[in-house]
């Protein structure tokens, strides 16, 4: 972090910086924000598209965009159309993806928990694959899975592996909520059961070993466990899930999708994994973060002895990651992208907690005030879709831009919709 303008680097693909403003997708910010108020979510179709298209060239078909990082009708066709299959974990992911027109048979279907009306429903549609996570689910799918309403199947298995990145969103140590312990041998009984079930057709093992992960490291041993694993099965999927990380601060850099891919191909040939077994992934983050900004309107600008308190119209309802995982974003100026950035401030919402924080330091030209838009670049992933009404605040509008053409996608809540739960 310092005081220079911005990085480019950090914003979508279309982006185009100028002296008084900022386009995306051919459109100005500043005009989106006058017609659509704030805040805002705009999403760059263009970044979104590609890199769709590069995890679907770069895996092999059945590779996944994991819904639950950024869900919208619009966004699970977009996804569908590039090529990429859509993971869902809910009964209301699946439903808001169906209803959106893609295909059951392009639907995979996780959960730790899933209940008796989520495998029923996932069956009845027909979904690609639904990834098997317990004991307790496999007795479930006993009594629900037959040759009439027959089922197509991955196990989730824990390789025993720390993904760098935050506690919170590790998964693949063996201390874990998810999957089966390949040390342990339940993953190994867990195979062995799912083969007892008449009507279910077991593809191969899935393993996510966390999200937000920079180094390969941790993929590559994960790959490495996977494949010594399934050596004497006749599998013809792998799965080394999501977690791929991205770049949301000046200095920070991953892998692309690309890289990811070759490197999981390299460690699948080093660790003898058979050429005919479908390499499979399901990155989230890296395909919508970099696609989307999200535009506050600043409120208020308080200063108390020891630091600059600067107010937008949202915070922690629209983007909790700071607050639950401390994540660090950047701020910039929607009509001064290009000036030195010599204010520092506290970026914080309106919600009534000392914690709504987004920026503990944000960097802002010195003519930046209340009045003016600010906007935080990187906000494409686990923002709208950890989004809460916290404080009955309404969520936001989220627009798609491309071609110098705007279209809501999600319209911005209202106190209608805040209160239709009331009976
Ligand atoms: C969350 C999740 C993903 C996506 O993770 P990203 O970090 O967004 O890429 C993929 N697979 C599973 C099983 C997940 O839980």
């Amino acid at each position: 972090m310092s005081t220079e303008p911005i990085l480019a680097s950090l914003f979508p693909d279309t982006a185009a910086l100028h002296e008084r403003g900022v386009t995306v997708g051919g459109v100005e910010l500043r005009e989106l924000a006058a017609t659509y108020g704030t805040p805002l979510f705009v999403y760059d179709e263009a970044t979104l598209r590609a890199r769709c298209r590069e995890a679907a060239s770069a895996f092999d078909d059945g590779v996944a965009f994991a819904s639950k990082s950024f869900l919208c009708g619009a966004m699970a066709r977009l996804a569908y159309e590039e090529g990429l299959c859509v993971d869902v974990a809910t009964g209301g992911e699946l439903d808001i993806v169906l209803r959106s027109g893609v295909p059951a048979s392009r639907v995979i279907m996780h959960g730790n928990n899933k209940s008796h009306e989520e495998i029923a429903q996932a069956l009845a549609a027909g979904v690609h694959r639904l990834v098997v996570d317990n004991f307790d689910e496999i007795e479930q799918l006993r009594d629900m899975v037959s040759a009439e309403m027959p089922l197509n199947a991955l196990v989730r298995v824990t390789p025993g592996v720390e993904a760098h990145t935050h506690e919170y969103v590790r998964t693949g140590q063996e201390d874990t909520k998810f999957g089966f312990s390949v040390s342990s041998g339940d993953a190994r009984r867990a195979i062995t059961t799912l083969r007892t079930v008449p009507g279910l057709r077991l593809h191969g093992v899935h393993a996510h070993i966390g999200s937000q992960i920079f180094e390969v490291d941790g993929f590559r041993e994960s790959m490495s466990v996977l494949a010594a694993f399934t050596r004497d099965d006749d599998f013809d999927e792998l799965c080394i899930g999501g977690g791929l990380g991205v770049a949301y601060v000046a200095g920070e850099s991953a892998p692309s999708i690309k890289e990811w891919a070759s490197s999981m191909r390299d460690a699948a040939h080093e660790s003898g994994l058979r050429t005919d077994v479908r390499l499979l992934a399901e990155p989230g983050r890296a395909i919508v973060a970099q696609a989307g900004v999200t535009i506050y309107s600043v409120g208020v600008v308080k200063s108390v002895t020891q630091r600059t308190y600067m107010v937008v119209d949202g915070g922690m309802s629209d983007n909790p990651r700071p607050v639950l995982y401390g994540s660090g974003y950047e701020a910039f100026d929607v009509d001064r992208p290009l000036a030195p950035r010599p204010q520092v401030v506290r970026l914080v919402g309106k919600h009534c907690e000392s914690g709504d924080v987004l920026i503990d330091e944000a960097f802002l030209p010195a003519e930046t005030r209340a009045g003016s838009l600010v906007a935080t670049p990187v906000t494409g992933a686990y923002g709208y879709s950890m989004a809460s009404n916290y404080n009955r605040v309404p969520r936001p509008t989220v627009v798609f831009v491309h071609d110098g053409r705007a279209r809501e996608v999600l319209r911005r809540e209202t106190f209608d919709d805040l209160a239709r739960l009331e009976v």
